[in-house]
């Protein structure tokens, strides 16, 4: 119970630290953009490992650092992979995931829906190439047998609405108890 409090208070820190830092090339904090991006899949009746997964998505940006410049400067941070082994080795599988599988649902989704493109952000567009581009036919189809795809998915969608300035959602003490739920140390 101590080591859960722990590392639940280290979520709290690393969320309060993107408190002044924009979210790469948006008008809103990185704070803000998880705090959306959890709203959004509480409103959507997700399970509540899926909003857990929806606030710590990005949690890579801030256990790595990088400004919100990083994009700008052609640095691809790779913060899933950051963030994915902070989360895979404190939390269960259902949080480490679909947090791990979202940049790969970006290059699903601009393979697949040709709505989901003409609907991302310039920063977006922009991250898209340095992530890789859209996928190829074959990746399309290992994504879709990949355990935990179809919520990286759901997240991805929460994820790029969730930039909305000024908006009023719930702030972290709201998902306390459920961020204590899913933590496997
Ligand atoms: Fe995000």
């Amino acid at each position: 119970m101590v080591l859960e409090l722990k590392t639940t208070a280290q979520v709290v820190t690393l969320l309060e630290s993107g408190s002044g830092s924009l979210y790469f090339g948006e008008a809103v904090t990185q704070l803000e953009h998880a705090l959306q991006t959890a709203a959004l899949a509480e409103r959507s009746g997700a399970p509540d490992a899926l909003v857990v997964a929806a606030l710590l998505h990005d949690i890579g940006h801030l256990l790595h650092g990088l400004d919100e410049q990083a994009a700008d400067r052609g640095i691809d941070a790779r913060h899933e992979d950051v963030g994915e082994s902070w989360l895979a080795s404190r939390f269960s599988p259902a949080v480490s995931e679909p947090a791990r599988l979202h940049v790969a649902a970006k290059r699903y989704l601009c393979a697949t829906d040709p709505v989901y493109v003409s609907g991302l952000s310039e920063a977006s567009r922009q991250s898209l190439t340095l992530q890789g581009g859209p996928m190829s036919d074959s990746e399309v189809h290992a994504f879709e047998r990949t355990p935990w795809a179809q919520d990286a998915i759901r997240l991805r969608r929460w994820d790029d609405a969730a930039k909305v300035p000024e908006l009023r959602v719930p702030d972290v003490t709201h998902y306390l108890a459920r961020i204590d739920q899913y933590v496997e140390e």
